[in-house]
């Protein structure tokens, strides 16, 4: 092989190595690199499975490879280079590498040519120091891999230390942690089962539906003193969530084809372990706070004091004749929030939402956090067209409102805008239960969030 080629080739090589940012873009790299000293079709990497040993294409390491005389083949050739010193074999148009952690075997490298290869191709004279090559890259690539995991790993555990700084109805914590885990763990389902204080049955409690009912069965097996619980050969793991030997629930992870891996088992273990943490210390603050009449993220009035204040303000209003309206919004694709740029800052927009619809209102009316991202506010004394008025008013302020998150140093992103779609309603004396004043609202809210959100709709 002429230097010049020989050079383009290993220069190729090395880029493929440092810049791919994904297991796709790194085989890529690859072709790009083989496609300078031959013809090749495609390249393909099997790596065994630091868990299971089971042989796993590099780019789909959730799946097993499906068991067809192509893959027996392939599980072959590796274990015909156990124990020889080849760096290369050719079978007609395939050429086989063996990729060494160490002294060790660990994968195969396979390269389709567009024809058939003779022995004596000048390729094979470089073979011995390409394979080397390559296999310290796939390991390299797999230790970055593992190291970013890491890193993700210690963020997922600090935000779930950190949601209880400012949350603590379980109704918020419980989907936002299954949020979390989920990300982390990407080829697994995560369900999250909290356990009825006294009856012994656990509820789902995140994401809304289960189909497969037999993981009750297996939930039912756990105490306070359970570990992880491994079932359907390693296929479903069960981690209970236990605080001060109180088992709590539990967080499942699910997967029908795959096994849990060792490191995803020894992450979700120590995950769980946080949540239990975070799960029992909103429990003590729900405890603490049940007297409580503000909500302690924003300062407005709690959902339990909301459903107080519904009650006397509907019934003063039907005592004078009086009229009395309500307004509830709901943040416009909240969620993507979070998503993108963290609770934390997902927090720091609800404060500022709740704090411009306070500066918007007047001193007699009553502004409260309905939920995670939805506020009712209750307006005595106003008419539907002067509510309404105030509804606008609200939206068009909320748009307006530039939030600055500099604080939490995302790159190039200092400052936010959300919107919110609100609906609004009017008492009427006829109602049967104050709470049809705010299904109404809601109503509408529904309606201008189907129609097209951040706009106003009145109740008719
Ligand atoms: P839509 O426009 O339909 O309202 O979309 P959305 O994304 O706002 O609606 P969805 O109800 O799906 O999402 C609400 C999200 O609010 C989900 C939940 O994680 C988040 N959330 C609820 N409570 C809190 C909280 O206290 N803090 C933070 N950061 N997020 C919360
Ligand atoms: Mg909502
Ligand atoms: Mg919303």
């Amino acid at each position: 092989m002429d230097y010049k080629t020989f050079y383009n080739f290993m220069y190729k090589l090395t880029c493929a190595f440092e810049k791919s940012c994904g297991r796709t873009d790194f085989i890529s790299g690859l072709e790009a690199a083989f496609a300078k000293i031959l013809r090749i079709d495609c390249v393909k990497i099997y790596l065994l499975d630091d868990f299971s040993y089971v042989l796993k294409d590099f780019e789909k390491p959730w799946e097993n490879l499906a068991d067809n005389e192509q893959n027996q083949k392939i599980q072959k050739v590796l274990n015909s280079f156990v124990g020889s010193k080849d760096s290369a074999k050719c079978d007609k148009d395939v050429i086989y590498m063996p990729v060494y952690e160490n002294t060790k075997i660990v994968g195969l490298l396979e390269i389709a040519l567009e024809r058939e290869i003779e022995t004596d191709n000048e390729f094979f004279e470089i073979a011995p120091l390409v394979q080397r090559q390559i296999s310290y890259a796939v390991l390299n690539f797999k230790s970055g891999e593992k190291m970013k995991l890491n890193t993700k790993f210690y963020k997922t555990i600090r935000n779930i230390a950190k949601i209880i700084e400012t949350q603590y109805e379980l109704s918020y914590i419980l989907p936002i942690l299954g949020e979390m885990i989920d990300s982390f763990i990407c080829e697994h389902l995560i369900y999250i089962f909290i356990k009825n204080k006294n009856k012994k049955e656990f509820k789902l409690v995140w994401p809304a539906n289960i189909k497969d009912t037999k993981i009750y069965e297996y939930l039912e097996q756990l105490n306070s003193k359970s570990n992880v619980m491994l079932q359907r050969d390693g296929k479903v793991g069960i981690f209970p969530l236990v605080n001060e030997q109180k088992l709590l629930g539990a967080v499942v992870a699910y997967n029908p084809f795959d096994k849990l891996n060792e490191n995803e088992i020894n992450y979700l273990d120590e995950i769980s372990k946080q949540a239990s943490i975070t799960i029992e210390r909103a429990l003590e603050y729900m405890k603490i706070l049940k007297d409580a009449t503000l909500d302690a993220l924003t300062g407005l009035n709690n959902r339990h004091q909301f459903a107080l204040r519904l009650r006397e303000e509907t019934a003063s209003a039907k005592r004078q004749n009086a009229p009395l309206c309500c307004i509830m919004t709901d943040i416009d694709f909240f969620k993507k929030v979070n998503d993108t740029y963290g609770h934390a800052v997902g927090d720091c927009v609800l404060k500022n939402v709740a704090k411009t619809i306070k500066k918007e209102l007047r001193e007699n009316d009553i502004p409260s956090r309905y939920g995670g991202e939805e506020f009712a506010i209750l307006l005595p004394y106003t008419t539907l067209d002067e509510a309404t008025l105030v509804a606008q008013r609200l939206r068009r302020a909320i748009e307006k409102k530039k939030i600055n998150i500099e604080e939490y140093n995302i790159q190039g992103v200092s400052q936010l805008s959300v919107t919110i779609s609100v609906g609004v309603s009017a008492y009427d004396k006829t109602m049967k239960e104050p709470q049809l004043l705010y299904q109404n609202a809601d109503k509408a809210l529904y309606e201008a969030k189907e129609s097209g959100r951040n706009k106003v709709v009145v109740f008719s």
